[in-house]
């Protein structure tokens, strides 16, 4: 791929998963983009990689939604910094706030949450809202801001137009380079729909290259082949909800091979054991979100 700027993937994940957590930096001549710098308590780790690259240029971050293993230690860079943050905008009252953010994260995550570690606060002027396909140019750089909602109502991709290159956040799931699957990141409120629709969004592009946030850039990922597989969890979780049962992650492993595949890896000590619980929280969200779908077609 023949860049005018310089890709840099860095390791943010937690002590507990090297890897997990990729902040990538775009290098121009005289700016740096940052997207998705990472957790709060991997802050010095973003620091210095950060500024082996940037440390004389004018910076800004994206951020493809606020979920604190994206988002935690945006505010603290920004300010740091002095640099502005686009942010989706229902994502701009958190970032400006967090205190919910981090409330509903130590629920959903648990001690998790604890390892990334809690967001600050964010100058509101800081702050910048995007529309759905604007475009970012800095330097005859031209980046462009797409709305992909389903995994998080406020969740955006970032696309490379002249590369075809998207960085997408949680929106096409976690691929694991080391099994070469991919799995759904579709913890609750998951909404279905709207992800489908997001994942076509993304399609439409004909991205030439993708790159989630978990675990980093890669050409192995199909994202044809992640369509089918949200449909086939959505038929999956509905058969037994039409039995007035709810499946079990030995149900799902039984039903996806590539569920069964990182299980395995997890098991062998291959792949760190959050993936363990991101699969679970995966299953849950697609149980609640059908079983709301459900209610919603049966009050009509
Ligand atoms: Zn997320």
């Amino acid at each position: 791929m023949n860049l005018r700027y310089q890709l840099v993937a860095i390791d943010v994940g937690p002590k507990i998963c090297p890897n997990f957590i990729k902040s990538y930096i775009v290098i121009l001549q005289r700016h740096c983009i940052v997207v998705d710098p990472g957790p709060m308590n991997s802050l010095e780790k973003f620091v210095v990689g950060y500024e082996q690259y940037c440390k004389d240029k004018k910076g800004c971050i994206i951020l493809t939604h606020i979920h604190i293993d994206h988002a935690g230690s945006a505010s603290t860079i920004a300010s740091r910094y002095n640099m502005p943050i686009y942010v989706h905008p229902l994502g701009v009252k958190h970032i400006i706030n967090p205190s919910k953010l981090w409330s509903a994260s130590l629920k959903s995550l648990g001690e998790l949450a604890l390892e990334y570690g809690e967001p600050r606060p964010c100058r509101q002027e800081l702050v910048i809202s995007t529309s759905d396909y604007e475009v970012i140019e800095l330097e005859n750089l031209r980046v462009r801001v797409i709305h992909t909602p389903g995994h998080a109502p406020h969740h955006q991709v970032i696309f490379f137009e002249n590369e075809g290159m998207v960085l997408t956040g949680d929106a096409c799931g976690i691929y694991i380079p080391e099994v070469d699957r991919i799995i759904p990141t579709t913890p609750p409120p998951f909404r279905y729909r709207e992800y489908l629709d997001s994942l076509l969004k993304i399609s439409k592009l004909n991205p030439r290259s993708i790159a989630p946030t978990h675990y980093g850039i890669t050409n192995g990922y199909r994202i044809s082949e992640h369509i089918e597989q949200v449909k086939r969890w959505f038929e999956f979780v509905n058969t037994y909800l039409d039995k007035g049962e709810e499946p079990t992650l030995s149900d799902l492993i039984r039903h996806d091979d590539s569920v069964a595949e990182v299980v395995r890896a997890i098991g062998e000590g291959i792949v760190c054991e959050i993936l363990r619980r991101t699969i679970a929280s995966s299953l849950r969200g697609f149980i609640e979100e059908a079983k709301r779908l459900r209610e919603m077609a049966g009050r009509r």
